[in-house]
């Protein structure tokens, strides 16, 4: 596991933090509506203190992908860019997800925690994952398990890691993140580059 930190511009408070607004936006060519998804990834953003809201024009475009190469990036569910901002798209393996699926009903759940996954990398803009919990780079048979059941949740570290990525002020900047304490529009983003991938587990069903 990579892990790198870099310093914040500040830091807050739980109240400063909250009330952050995201947009977003899906690209997908592939079957399915993805809507079940969006509300899932939502409520479990929500509860971080961030309102995802998807909407046109957004700031994060998040491409659902189709027909993946097996050789690339072998076993990925899906791939951010942590100090990029919203300048590089987030692109999910779609037909890995669906693939990874325990059932048909259980895909727009996983869905929902991918993307959940891999916007909070972009807004923690840290290239590192938690031990536990959502941010954990390889779920196991028992995260599933809870991800099915909705109850996989973030970690205390990840909260704090997204409270900081949202009072960066070129994080805000990255991500046109609207909150109640000002308005900042898009200028630049951070120089940085790194990539973070979701990496499925190897279950075995
Ligand atoms: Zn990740």
């Amino acid at each position: 596991m990579r892990t790198c930190w870099i310093g914040f511009a500040a830091l807050v408070t739980v109240g400063a933090a909250s009330g952050a607004e995201i947009t977003a936006t899906i690209v997908s060519t592939g079957p399915g509506n993805p809507f079940a998804a969006k509300i899932i990834a939502q409520s479990l953003l929500k509860a971080a203190g961030i309102k995802l809201d998807w909407r046109e024009p957004a700031c994060l475009r998040i491409q659902l992908s189709e027909l993946t190469p097996e050789d690339l990036r072998p076993g990925a569910l899906g791939v951010s860019y942590p100090y990029s901002g919203c300048s590089k798209p987030i692109t999910i393996y779609m037909d890995r997800v669906r693939a990874r699926a325990r059932t048909s009903a259980h895909e727009p759940v996983l869905l929902g925690y991918v993307i959940a996954h891999e916007v909070t990398h972009v807004i923690q803009s840290v290239d590192r994952h938690s031990a536990t919990g959502i941010m954990k780079a390889n779920w196991s048979i028992r995260d599933y398990d809870s991800i099915y059941k909705k109850r996989l949740q973030f970690e205390p570290e990840d909260l704090l890691l997204i409270r900081h990525g949202l009072a960066s002020r070129s994080n805000q900047e990255a991500l046109a993140i609207r909150s109640d304490r000002e308005h900042v529009p898009p200028k630049r983003i951070r120089s940085g580059y790194s990539e973070q991938t979701l990496w499925s587990s190897q279950p075995n069903f």
